[in-house]
């Protein structure tokens, strides 16, 4: 199949989806194609007025559809049917986001379209399949845990896996039995605009997702401060998950779980398969550029293997095919925005300015668009910025370690615990070291998620609040209400 297109002919959403349909609204932050830099739309920005509405549409649509009240399988057979229209209409789907955003239209067709479906059915299948417990008590009562749904969820995604992120919030939710509020990136919005277009196609009920668009300062600060949204459910950088936190904690109380940054360590030993661990942590910094929350950017390599791994890893940094995302020849993303491209270099030069080595990249690709070198730095100091801060870009720190207690000290952050990766052929090290690191996600001999929707993910320290994916996120979309009935016969 053909995958490449023209970007100039597609037809993109146009403006808020509010109850079932669009409502047309003026475009005021423009938006740059990050393959080619061109300006190419203005997405609109809902203020306060405009989430009121849309919150009060999923009310009323929760109220009068019966989502929540009805046969839970009902809600089951309505996500299966809207994930069948998310794989026969995945083409539109991966052509609205490898337009504003920086995934190839190749990786969208294999990976994040299919992981969407899967992710809207793996989470159709709790509706009738978790509820209320019973619990212990003595004869004469009846003790229960009672769950609900939350009534309206807020999610906010951030821009670097729009179309999967979308599907990480409204799975859960709806499954629950809520209706939502939903605001993309402001960078990043069509797929996820064409998502829930589809989802009342499928039969669910208009109203019950509402996507509005708009930057945090604007639609999202209204959202998080809105007392008729329940929860919140957000995914981005940890300075706006901070942010919201303070909003919430300002306007009322709200539970929310918060998916935030990384700066992922990779602990390799000589005793690994060392071609295996490249290949994965070459994955894990060319995968989207590095514009991905686990990133393994900071690779810790037992001395001994130093040599062999670098040699492998810099092999591997220069198979890339970098490429506008519209051609289905690219596999190296650019990066989202000239901003961040000036950060990534700006903090590469800092590294080197202190004395770093610079293996490969450290520079601009020379050609259109925002795209960054693969770039692998050595000597660089535990306290340089290129080793403690988010890079949110294709840079790698190399450091060596004597041993497994030097390693856990160089992958321990001061403030992020996303994920980490171990490779090594000892098992007994393995679950050792496992145990010790401070991370909300360990991968052992691979680095990546996959398809694995069952495993939770979430930070550990101040990489975030709660879990996405998993039963914990189905649970995270119900409270609990705890009823005890005097089972005694009244007089
Ligand atoms: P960002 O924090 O700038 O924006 C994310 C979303 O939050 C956007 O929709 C934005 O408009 C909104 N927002 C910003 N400030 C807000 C505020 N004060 N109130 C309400 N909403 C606000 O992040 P980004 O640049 O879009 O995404 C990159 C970040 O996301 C990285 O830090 C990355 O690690 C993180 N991320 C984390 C995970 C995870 O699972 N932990 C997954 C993907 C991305």
């Amino acid at each position: 199949m053909a995958l490449s297109f023209n970007p100039d002919t597609i037809e993109l959403p146009k403006g808020h989806f509010i109850g079932g349909r669009y409502i047309g609204a003026n475009g005021v932050l423009p938006m740059h194609r990050p393959s080619d830099a061109i300006a190419y739309a203005d997405c609109p920005v809902a203020d306060a007025d405009l989430v009121d509405q849309a919150v009060s549409v999923a009310k009323t649509a929760l109220r009068e559809s019966g989502w929540s009240t009805r046969r839970p399988r009902e809600r089951t057979n309505a996500m299966h049917r809207w994930a069948d229209l998310i794989e026969a209409e995945g083409e539109t789907l991966a052509r609205l986001e490898a337009v504003s955003s920086t995934r190839p239209i190749a990786q969208l067709m294999q990976g994040d379209v299919v992981v969407t479906a899967e992710q809207i059915r793996f989470f159709a299948e709790f509706a009738d399949k978790e509820g209320s417990d019973l619990v212990p008590t003595d004869d004469l009562s009846l003790g229960m845990i009672m769950t609900e749904p939350y009534g309206v969820v807020g999610a906010i995604t951030p821009w670097n896996f729009p179309l999967s992120m979308a599907g990480w919030k409204l799975g859960p939710a709806l499954a629950a039995g809520n209706a939502i509020v939903l605001k993309p990136s402001e960078m990043t919005p069509f797929s996820t605009l064409y998502l829930a277009q589809l989802a009342v196609r499928a039969g669910i009920p208009e109203g019950l997702i509402n996507i509005v668009l708009g930057d945090g300062q604007t639609t999202g600060q209204a959202m998080t401060g809105h007392p008729d949204i329940g929860k919140i459910s957000f995914t981005g950088s940890t300075g706006a998950g901070s942010a919201i936190m303070a909003n919430i904690a300002r306007t009322g109380v709200k539970p929310m779980t918060l998916e935030l940054g990384g700066k992922s360590p990779q602990i390799v030993f000589s005793d690994t398969d060392l071609m295996l661990a490249a290949d994965a942590i070459a994955n894990s910094i060319l995968s989207n550029a590095g514009q991905a929350c686990v990133a393994g950017s900071r690779v810790l390599v037992e001395e001994a293997a130093m040599e062999p791994l670098v040699a492998a890893l810099l092999a591997r940094m220069a198979t890339i095919e970098p490429g506008p995302t519209w051609d289905e020849r690219s596999n190296y993303s650019p990066i989202i925005s000239e901003r961040q491209i000036d950060r990534i270099h700006a903090i590469v030069r800092a590294a080197r300015d202190a004395g770093a080595e610079c293996l490969a990249g450290g520079k601009r690709l020379e050609r259109e668009g925002y795209f960054y070198a693969p770039t692998l730095l050595s000597n660089v100091d535990q306290a340089s910025p290129a080793v403690k801060e988010e890079i949110f870009g294709p840079v790698l720190t190399v450091q060596s370690f004597a041993d497994e207690e030097e390693a856990l000290a160089l992958a321990d952050h001061p403030s992020y615990g996303l994920a980490a990766g171990l490779f090594t052929r000892d098992l007994n090290r393995s679950i050792r070291m496992t145990r010790r690191l401070q991370a909300g996600t360990v991968w052992v001999n691979r680095y990546s998620r996959s398809r694995d929707h069952i495993l939770p993910t979430g930070g550990y320290k101040r990489s975030g609040i709660g879990k996405d994916l998993g039963r914990e996120a189905y649970h995270a979309n119900r409270k609990s209400k705890s009823v005890l009935i005097n089972l005694q016969d009244q007089t």
